[in-house]
């Protein structure tokens, strides 16, 4: 673990293995951090805030060091492309590119780092000077999970240093390595002891971590269900917060579309990444007059996709990350089927025997699902797509909005009209129109009602880590 610029064992000497679930071995082993290591990790943060070089950085200082961050990303991009998917099974074609582009985090941040931050504000009691100053919160905890492990990290990382935080990783326990090596990166970009720390644990580790009275701000990824006892430890001791959940989002096809186009972008809305993204497009909303070829053309396209290596270039779906994921992805095939979902394609482990040490699931289409199932209203966060048809606009905004998410939609259509009116009325953080599941460090991203709090990317990310400090400057002889 990095604590305080050295690298050390757990204090217990603790490990854990990550197993690499396209062949089911360990392949590395991770220390298990005590809470005296947690301890000894948030010490090191606050000192390296409280005083020394970086306490005194200038935001140039900061830029520099994020802008070559981002270079040593570019230059070991290969390298983490792999770890990461021998800790997750991620598809090596699909996580190479997404590694490159987390150099582009770091020089946006580097920019938005010597950006003006504050205003100059026209008060209205008299001879005074008001403006308002951001400042960096302190020690940032930031838990992340494991479907992207340096993504959504960096999407923490960039702007909390930006802001001249500094910050305790709790990276997720089913990908530790990526953190670790990427946390050797920022070393070598030269950050300051201290700045960075990395703690390997599970979740009580996490837990651990939240509830450190020295932790000033709590930025996590993950489930639902661990943000909300995360909102709970926040709020003991009013910690700041920020909370990237999960969600059940739905794409949405109007007769209209590019149907060519529709299918290809619900595809990889709901496959990319074997369905592990917290934006999978989960629930496929199908206008009844194309719902029946729609469905059968859907079917026939995932019934092809070619499972194998994840480092392999050719292979279109890698594995589930971790046995725990993959039991429950079975288990709610199993719950779909009893509540009376059509089973349409796959739905179980692949028969071919190449496959048969991995966490392999076969791509899964339900179809006559309605929105009150179990399988429609709950993630499972895997390759299961539930097929739901809808008669027109109002009914589409009904069923899409009907679910206790709000992370993203999309919405197909030739229309603009009618997606200007679905931008409007989905209740979801994100809408892709004629598009699905893009990302970029400029564009926040974040969920409405239990898909979390706060938003990541952009300039909004800045707010995140800061605190506002108003100043009021007497600028005559004001009798008070
Ligand atoms: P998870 O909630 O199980 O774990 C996330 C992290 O929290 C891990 O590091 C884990 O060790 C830690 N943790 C577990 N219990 C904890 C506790 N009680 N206190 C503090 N930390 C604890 O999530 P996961 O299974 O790793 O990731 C999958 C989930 O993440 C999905 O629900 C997915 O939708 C969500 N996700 C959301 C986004 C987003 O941006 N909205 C992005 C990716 C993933």
């Amino acid at each position: 673990m990095l604590i305080g610029g050295g690298w050390k064992a757990s204090s217990d000497g603790a490990t854990f293995n990550s197993i690499n679930p396209f062949d089911a071995q360990p392949w590395a082993q991770v220390p298990a951090a005590t809470t005296a290591d947690i301890d000894e990790a948030v010490g090191a943060a606050r000192r390296a805030f409280d005083k020394g070089p970086w306490a005194q950085s200038t935001p140039l200082q900061r830029a520099t060091l994020l802008r070559s961050f981002g270079d040593l990303i570019r230059d070991n991009a290969d390298e983490l492309a792999r770890i990461q998917v021998l800790e997750n099974g991620k598809l090596i074609r699909e996580v190479h590119g997404q590694t490159l582009a987390l150099a582009n985090h770091c020089y946006f941040f580097a920019g938005v780092a010597e950006s003006p931050t504050g205003e100059t504000l026209a008060s209205s009691v008299p001879n005074m000077q008001v403006f308002t100053v951001r400042e960096p919160i302190g020690v940032v905890a930031a838990i992340t999970p494991w479907n992207s492990p340096l993504a959504l990290l960096m999407w923490k990382l960039c702007p909390a240093l930006a802001a001249g935080n500094t910050v305790v990783i709790k990276p997720s326990e089913i990908t530790p390595v990526s953190t670790l090596v990427l946390a050797r990166i920022a070393q070598q970009a030269g950050f300051p002891d201290g700045v960075i720390n990395v703690v390997t644990g599970a979740g009580p580790a996490g837990a651990a971590l939240a509830a450190h009275p020295g932790v000033d701000k709590i930025a996590f990824t993950g489930s639902t269900a661990v943000g909300k006892k995360i909102a709970v430890t926040a709020a003991e001791r009013l910690a700041r917060v920020s909370l990237e959940l999960g969600g059940k989002s739905p794409n949405i096809v109007f007769p209209d579309a590019d149907l060519p186009n529709a299918i290809n972008g619900v595809i990889s809305g709901i496959f990319a990444a074997t369905g592990q993204t917290c934006m999978a497009g989960s629930r496929v909303l199908v206008h009844a007059d194309i719902y029946d070829q729609f469905t059968k053309d859907l079917v026939e396209r995932t019934a092809q996709i070619k499972l194998g290596n994840p480092l392999d270039p050719a292979t279109e779906m890698g594995t589930v990350a971790c046995q725990s994921q993959f039991d429950k992805v079975l288990h709610y095939i199993e719950v779909a089927k009893e509540d009376g979902a059509t089973l349409a394609t796959g739905g179980s482990r692949p028969s071919d025997p190449e496959l048969s040490r991995g966490l392999f699931v076969q791509p899964t289409v339900f179809t006559h699902v309605t929105n009150e199932m179990r399988i429609a209203q709950e993630e499972v966060f895997g390759p299961v797509a539930v097929v739901i048809k809808f008669t027109d606009e109002d009914d589409a905004v009904r069923i899409a909005n009907d679910t206790s998410f709000g992370l993203a939609a999309g919405v197909w259509t030739r229309d603009v009209a009618r997606a200007l009116r679905m931008v409007k009325r989905l209740r979801a953080g994100s809408v892709w129109v004629n598009n699905y599941r893009k990302t970029n460090h400029v564009a926040p991203f974040g969920g409405f009602k239990e898909s979390g709090l706060g938003r990541e990317n952009g300039f909004h990310a800045i707010e995140e880590y800061t605190e506002v400090k108003t100043v009021w400057i007497d600028t005559g002889n004001t009798i008070t």
